[in-house]
This record gives C-alpha cells, sequence and structure tokens, in this order.
C-alpha cells in the first residue's frame, strides 16, 4: 500500500469498535493489491458545518463527527483517481467493506457520496469505549500471515499432542486386526472361498484406513 503510514494513521483516529473493523477492512484491500488513500477519518463541527455550508454534505449529524466514518479515494500509479471506484480491486474492497457492516456513501439515494464509508455500531455517536466482546459483523475473508502462521503452530501442537496416542492405537489394536483379517483372508483363498476373501480383505483394508485416519490426524504420513 503506497500511503499507508498516512492510511494507518487516520485510521487510528477512528472510534475503537469502528477501527477494529475500518482495520480488518484496510487489512483485506491491502491482501488484495486495492491501493487507495484514506482521505478523512474524524472530522470536527466546524469543518462539517463549513461542508454543509457549500453543498457537500446535507447533515450536521455526519458519522464522521463521532469518528464512525472514513473517506477513501482509489490511487491509481501515486495519483488518486475519484474516477476509479468501479476498477476491480475496489469494487471487491467495497463489497468487503459491506460484509464488514459497512455502508457505502456511494449507494446512497440523495448526494451519492463514493469515498464515503460510515459503520453505525450499536447506533449513531455509540461507538465510544472498545467493547473486547465485539468483533465486525464478518470476519474478513482472508487472514493475515501472523494469524495463519499461529493457527499452523496451533496445529502442529496439537497433532504432536496426539501423536502417541495415534501410535499406540495403530500398534495395540489397527496393526494386529489388520494382521488377523489379512491372515483370514489369506486362508480363505486357499479354501477358493472367494466370498469369505473378499469379506477379510474389505475389513483388512477398513483397518488400514482407520490407522489412516489416526496418522493425518497426529500430522503424520499415510502408510
Ligand atoms: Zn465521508
Amino acid at each position: 500500500m503506497k500511503y499507508d503510514k498516512r492510511n494507518r494513521e487516520a485510521l487510528a483516529k477512528l472510534a475503537p469498535n469502528t477501527q477494529r473493523a475500518a482495520l480488518a477492512w484496510y487489512e483485506y484491500c491491502e491482501a488484495i493489491g486495492a491501493e487507495l488513500l484514506i482521505t478523512e477519518t474524524i472530522r470536527d463541527l466546524a469543518t462539517q458545518k463549513a461542508n454543509v455550508a457549500k453543498g457537500a454534505s446535507q447533515t450536521l449529524r455526519s458519522y464522521h463527527l463521532v469518528g464512525q466514518a472514513l473517506d477513501f479515494v482509489p490511487v491509481t500509479g501515486t495519483a488518486t483517481d475519484y474516477n476509479a471506484y468501479a476498477r476491480a480491486d475496489i469494487v471487491k474492497a467495497i463489497a468487503e467493506a459491506k460484509r464488514l457492516g459497512f455502508k457505502w456513501g456511494g449507494e446512497w439515494k440523495t448526494l451519492v457520496d463514493k469515498p464515503h464509508l460510515e459503520y453505525p455500531y450499536t447506533g449513531y455517536g455509540l461507538d465510544k469505549k472498545l467493547n473486547p466482546a465485539f468483533v465486525p459483523v464478518l470476519n474478513p475473508i482472508l487472514t493475515t500471515k501472523k494469524e495463519e502462521d499461529e493457527d499452523m503452530a496451533k496445529l502442529e501442537s496439537a497433532q504432536a499432542q496426539f501423536k502417541p496416542f495415534a501410535q499406540t492405537i495403530i500398534d495395540s489394536y489397527l496393526s494386529p486386526a489388520w494382521n488377523k483379517h489379512n491372515d483370514a483372508y489369506k486362508a480363505a483363498l486357499a479354501k477358493g472361498d472367494k466370498a469369505e476373501a473378499d469379506k477379510q480383505l474389505n475389513l483388512r483394508n477398513w483397518q488400514n484406513q482407520l490407522a489412516n485416519a489416526a496418522r493425518v490426524a497426529a500430522g503424520m504420513e499415510k502408510q
């Protein structure tokens, strides 16, 4: 993201729960390579009054005043581009913002405001204190590299803990059962009992499938 420092400084000014959702959105934008500049987040009342006076806004009840809105513009090269909201990556970014619970000003019925994303949270002006239990409506589709590494470490740790149990199940039950059915299979073949041979072969293969399921759960190679 070319304007990462500016963007993060802008996001840092948002109300806490809005900020959390906006960061999830921003990380999604980074992951898909959607270049953009966040031009404004929180706004003071004097600026808002000036915006209304010049027709850029229609309300003094702006979500920017309470830190629950941000404005962004697509970036092409190093230049901001207010005509690029239909660009594929920006369309995806907007869809993700909506999925996370933002409302997009590009869909306003009056005074279409394409740069604008606002986060209703639990209501206007109610996002004042970080709620640890609160998460964005949905988690972002893409996790960060760090989260993936952490998840993988947890999985590997769980597999390592399960490994001795898996080995015990295989050694003390599944392998002897495999041998028993294998012997019975050979005996049935020797007697020319095809139905019994097929049955024992199926049972033998079933022990192998169970053993492989245990191996996979323990992070071991199938055999
Ligand atoms: Zn706005």
